[in-house]
């Protein structure tokens, strides 16, 4: 399989709870290597601009103004098959559905404070990564 890079955001109800840390160890248990990583505080423009996608969904304000209400770790997760690995590792949106020791299963509080966000295609890797990082902070 091929080597991708993928966009990961460790949401802020994990950040508030100081599990950066054992997020970061089931990434790279699972052999996802962090080949760039920040913590910076989004304004609420910043996330809403973000996530656009679901800009006409009932939940979008509730989940822009949650991401911008505290820290984030935004971070590049290198691996082969890195976008579908990272998704594996996360588990299902809603925590209730997520399999077994998942981060969601493990750490999320509920289907909109889930801990952690993780591109779902190529296509959105690539753009995800440029809106939050520079050629040069990636460093494999
Ligand atoms: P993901 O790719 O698994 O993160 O899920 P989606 O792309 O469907 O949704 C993006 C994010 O929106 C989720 O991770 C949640 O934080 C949030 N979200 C999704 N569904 C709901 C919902 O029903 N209520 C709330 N408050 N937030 C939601």
């Amino acid at each position: 399989m091929a080597t991708e890079r993928t966009l990961s955001i460790i949401k802020p109800d994990a950040t508030k709870r100081n599990l950066t840390g054992k997020i970061n160890a089931k990434f790279e248990d699972a052999g996802l290597r962090i080949v760039a990583q920040k913590r910076i505080h989004l304004t609420p423009a910043q996330a809403g601009e973000f996530y656009k996608v679901h800009a006409e969904r009932p939940f979008f304000a509730e989940l822009r103004d949650f991401m911008a209400s505290g820290p984030v770790v935004v971070q590049v997760l290198e691996g082969d098959g890195a976008i579908a690995k990272n998704r594996e590792v996360m588990g299902a949106t809603n925590p209730k559905d997520a399999a077994p020791g998942t981060v969601r299963a493990d750490f999320a509080e509920s289907v909109g404070e889930n801990s952690v966000h993780g591109s779902d295609a190529p296509e959105t890797a690539a753009e995800e990564i440029a809106y939050f990082f520079a050629g040069l902070e990636l460093v494999g």
